[in-house]
């Protein structure tokens, strides 16, 4: 059996506190869902604004093969705006419980509800909208009332069922109950609408699928009203995984899409939040990683790679030899005992510093580490930068040049800049040196990042390239400029 997947994102998603889409943002977002492979997209709710209206009527003319479906009230201007909006279908929802009915629709009783809900499903099918109906907050309404609700809204031709826990108050066993009894009593597909009130919506949703929902609500990287709907990710990988029921998502695109919708709603996922959080595939301490090295499946469920990943290996103060040397391994480099210490060094430096060291900084400090000749002819022993809004950036540096101690001082049009005049003019008198090139990379995000300064420099018609690793740019700089010269200085 295969579970339909009704996405969210962009409406309950959207309701998420300080999230607002544009038109444009929402129209990727749904590009995006349509490639990862929902069966529905829930675009938004037609009536509720101009913006909103037009979001839906771009995404149902933009081709995607999902249906498209709008969010409505079982009021008659809900179902005009979503089928003027060209939206496939709507998801329609009548109040249910005894506080949703009184404060919605102050002096209804329920069998008015009924009434209401029978036209508007009749309206609807008579605008050409496919219909999936719905009590809201099913969860704490009157079973019985739900029973004669969905009864009625069968007579009236809707296409599908679904049942909503609007504040998330329900658990694993109810939801699987609940469901069996929908089932049982109507032949029309049923799905599961959870909130993640009490950090139950995964499970309770995989029960509903257990129980015999057919199709599932669920919004990209858990977003949605109050704690959040139940996640894309975290139900889909369950269901796949642990229960082995299919869904239509193509899993590589989870990571790249829960991306996008972090990038546009701006809600940052949490590091820890399961399938798409930072360190859902991060691995730091020693053991860990050298088991890992040997097999993945040793501290990983899934390989990172099915939902479009890739595992990072993160050797903060931890950082063993034995993990080092793994991924020395793997990098297939060699070091020697005095390059070893100092590959760890740098490691346990910048995890001191309480940053985490991820394998492409490791990468780096190798590689840097591993070009620097044994015997230095040039060596830095000391440095000075001034730099602020006043001062022209100057540098002085002290060298050791060929076993003599030179002092020089320069200024720049920055401090780097200043620092390699300063290098520049110290070893004048032993070679003629010109830098050719000069690039920056920040290994990983943040201020604290590691930088990697690659430089080439040339000595009559030869051209060296030498690299600096470090986290302060200036002395990532000067290391690779030095090493450069190590290389032309014979
Ligand atoms: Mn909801």
């Amino acid at each position: 059996m295969t579970v339909r997947i009704l996405d969210t994102t962009l409406r309950d998603g959207e309701q998420t506190p300080g999230v607002s889409l544009s038109v444009e943002q929402k129209l990727m977002i749904a590009e995006t869902l349509d490639k990862l492979g929902v069966d529905i997209i829930e675009a938004g709710t037609a009536i509720s604004s101009r913006g909103e209206f037009e979001a839906i009527k771009a995404i149902s003319e933009s081709g995607l093969k999902a249906e498209i479906c709008s969010f409505a009230r079982i009021k008659f201007e809900d179902i005009d705006a979503a089928a003027d909006a060209n939206a496939d279908s709507i998801f329609m929802v009548a109040p249910s419980s005894d506080i949703h009915i009184s404060s919605k629709f102050p002096g209804k009783s329920k069998e008015e509800i009924i009434e209401m809900s029978v036209q508007a499903i009749e309206y609807a099918k008579e605008r050409g909208l496919l219909v999936e109906f719905g009590g809201e907050d099913a969860s704490r309404a009157d079973f019985n009332f739900i029973l004669k609700l969905y009864r009625n809204a069968i007579s009236a031709k809707t296409d599908r069922l679904a049942f909503t826990d609007t504040v998330g108050v329900f658990t694993p066993k109810k939801a699987y109950e609940t469901m069996r009894a929908l089932r049982e009593n109507f032949d029309v597909s049923v799905a599961f609408h959870g909130h993640d009130d009490f950090g139950l919506a995964t499970s309770n949703t995989v029960y509903a699928v257990r129980g015999g929902a057919n199709e599932v609500h669920v919004a990209m990287n858990g977003l949605g009203e109050r704690a959040g709907n139940a996640a894309l990710e975290e139900v889909v990988m369950a269901l796949e995984f642990l229960y082995d029921i299919k869904t239509n998502i193509n899993k590589e695109m989870i990571y790249p899409a829960s991306k996008l919708v972090e990038k546009f709603t701006r809600v940052k996922v949490p590091p820890n939040k399961p399938v798409v959080g930072e360190n859902a595939f991060t691995h730091e301490s020693g053991i860990h990683t050298s088991a890992l090295l040997k097999d993945t499946k040793t501290y990983e469920p899934i390989s990172p790679e099915i939902i479009g990943r890739k595992r990072s290996i993160v050797l903060g103060k931890h950082a063993g030899r034995a993990s080092v040397e793994a991924i020395m391994k793997e990098m297939g480099y060699r070091a020697t005992k005095d390059q070893m210490r100092e590959i760890l060094n740098r490691i346990k430096d910048i995890g001191d510093r309480g940053k985490r060291v991820t394998d492409a900084d490791i990468r780096t400090i190798v590689e840097t580490v591993l070009q620097i000749k044994r015997e230095k002819k040039v060596e830095l022993k000391d440095l000075s930068i001034v730099s602020g809004v006043h001062v022209m950036p100057t540098a002085s540096v002290k060298l050791k040049i060929n076993g003599d101690e030179v002092v020089e001082a320069g200024v720049g049009l920055g401090p780097v800049d200043a620092a390699i005049n300063a290098i520049k003019k110290a070893i004048q008198d032993y070679a003629d040196i010109e830098l050719v090139s000069y690039h920056v990379d920040a290994i990983t995000g943040g201020t604290d990042a590691l930088v990697d300064v690659v430089v080439q420099l040339k000595k009559g018609d030869r051209i060296v390239t030498a690299r600096g690793a470090r986290t302060d740019i200036i002395m990532a700089s000067v290391e690779a400029f030095i090493e450069g010269l190590n290389m032309l200085i014979v």
